[in-house]
């Protein structure tokens, strides 16, 4: 089949891509028998690999069981103990689990929340959203409002709403050599402390980030302190303090949810991705308690809902899923094979002088690449090396996740690895391998 005679509306509408036929654990296969390595389990999604008889069991009973019914009418009972679940994993006092259909669902309605919380205590004024530069928090308008790619927001000028926007926590590009990492995640920080100030904090609803920056930027993690610091910040202003973990969280950083390695609990946590790990679409927003009594107390109705949310095949799988997650103690071996991924990539592209940096936690890594590594200069976005990098890689059987770097230059074209938490030491050696090549031919073309 080609563009031309295809009838699906493909994103890339000048390519058709290889249809998938068959999952076969850490592979997809394609119609021509082609077998892919899915280094990136798509967009960091496919945690558990593509043929997990565990999950597909799961969903197969609940739609022999019951496969829809109307949240407006009723609960289920995936979703209660998916909630359950949730709810006792969650760190701080997120005890609330409000279920939607994906990422970009999941922070729309945490948005909503933060707004209508502030309805219900009193405080209309605060409804303005701050945000940081070089974060995706979603391609709906209001989750594109919030996010800070500016390539993508750049052609819906002007937003439907508006967010203020700093800069984020990112240490290779923007750390001063006369700092340390502490004292760089301070001064990073305190722009939110600034643009509290300069908007007001009477007006100030949220401020919402990603703790390790994902698809934008490629896996860059926030410096020591930085996080604990924006939590008192957002404490003193009362405002709200949103972490959006639909891509490195549910495991994906080896711990539950990444912003644990901080010590820092937010008070809305955005999920997707990994909760459902790709075998059925699900997004969860997890709720401070505070937020959750103010909204039953107060008007007692969240002035939003999909249709689909809280589906029961959908909490099915993101059950089966954690319960795989758990029983199987796949953490462990994502920390493992994080350390083994992070010393392949180093052995691999360490001295390559078109590799600035590399970076990441657990299973979520990347490499940046640079035209210069001392001057940490970008290649000239016209060249589209993240594009050339990813055919040559699916040529090779490898699926990766490169990205471009932003508009302004701020930062160069980056690799994301996210390979399933159900790797072992030979699909990391495969992947690494793999990517070394394409890497290489796109530098070379
Ligand atoms: N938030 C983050 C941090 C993401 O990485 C993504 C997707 O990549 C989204 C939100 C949007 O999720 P979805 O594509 O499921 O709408």
């Amino acid at each position: 089949m080609s563009a031309r005679t295809s009838h699906v509306f493909h994103r890339n509408a000048r390519l058709q891509p290889p249809i998938a036929v068959k999952g076969d654990g850490c592979y997809i296969v394609d119609a021509d028998g082609k077998r892919y390595l899915d280094g990136s389990g798509g967009a960091a999604v496919s945690c558990l690999g593509h043929s997990h008889p565990k999950v597909i069991e799961a969903i197969k009973r609940q739609l022999d069981a019951i496969p829809y019914g109307h949240t407006g009418a009723f609960s289920n009972e995936p979703m209660e103990k998916l909630a359950t679940h949730l709810a006792q994993a969650a760190p701080g006092g997120l005890d609330k689990v409000y279920f939607v259909s994906g990422g970009s669902e999941a922070v729309e309605a945490a948005l909503k929340m933060a707004r209508q919380f502030y309805i219900e205590i009193g405080q209309p004024s605060r409804h303005k959203i701050i945000a940081r530069r070089q974060s995706y928090h979603g391609n709906t308008l209001g989750a594109l409002a919030v996010g800070g790619n500016a390539a993508r927001r750049a052609q819906f000028q002007p937003m439907l709403m508006e967010a203020t926007h700093i800069a984020p926590c990112f240490s290779y590009r923007e750390k001063r050599v006369d700092e340390t990492e502490e004292e760089y995640g301070r001064r990073a920080a305190d722009e939110l402390e600034t643009a509290i100030q300069q908007a007001g904090p009477e007006t100030v609803a949220a401020f919402i980030c990603e703790p390790v920056v994902g698809a934008t930027a490629g896996a860059v993690p926030p410096a020591p302190g930085y996080l604990k610091r924006i939590r008192e910040i957002c404490d003193r202003h009362g405002v709200l303090l949103i972490f959006d973990e639909v891509m490195c969280g549910m495991g994906r950083t080896g711990h539950m949810f990444a912003c644990d390695e901080d010590g820092v609990a937010p008070d809305l946590m955005t999920v997707a991705k990994g909760l459902g790990a790709g075998y059925q679409p699900i997004g969860a927003v997890l709720v401070d308690t505070r937020i959750f009594e103010a909204i039953r107390d107060g008007s007692g109705f969240f002035q939003h809902g999909h249709t689909y949310m809280g589906h029961p095949a959908a909490c099915a799988a993101g059950l089966a899923v954690q319960e795989v997650i758990r029983d199987d103690n796949l953490l462990e071996n994502v920390n493992r094979q994080g350390a083994a991924l992070r010393r392949a990539l180093e052995a691999r592209f360490g001295n390559n002088a078109n590799v600035g940096d590399i970076r990441g936690r657990g299973l979520f890594m990347a490499i940046e690449l640079v035209a210069d590594r001392s001057t940490k200069e970008t290649f000239d976005p016209a060249r589209q090396l993240h594009a050339v990098i990813k055919r040559e890689a699916m040529e090779r059987g490898l699926i990766v996740y490169p990205m471009g770097g932003t508009i302004d230059g701020r930062h160069g074209d980056h690799v994301l690895v996210a390979p399933p938490f159900i790797v072992d030491q030979s699909h990391i050696t495969e992947l690494v391998e793999k990517l070394g090549d394409a890497v290489d031919a796109a530098l070379a073309a």
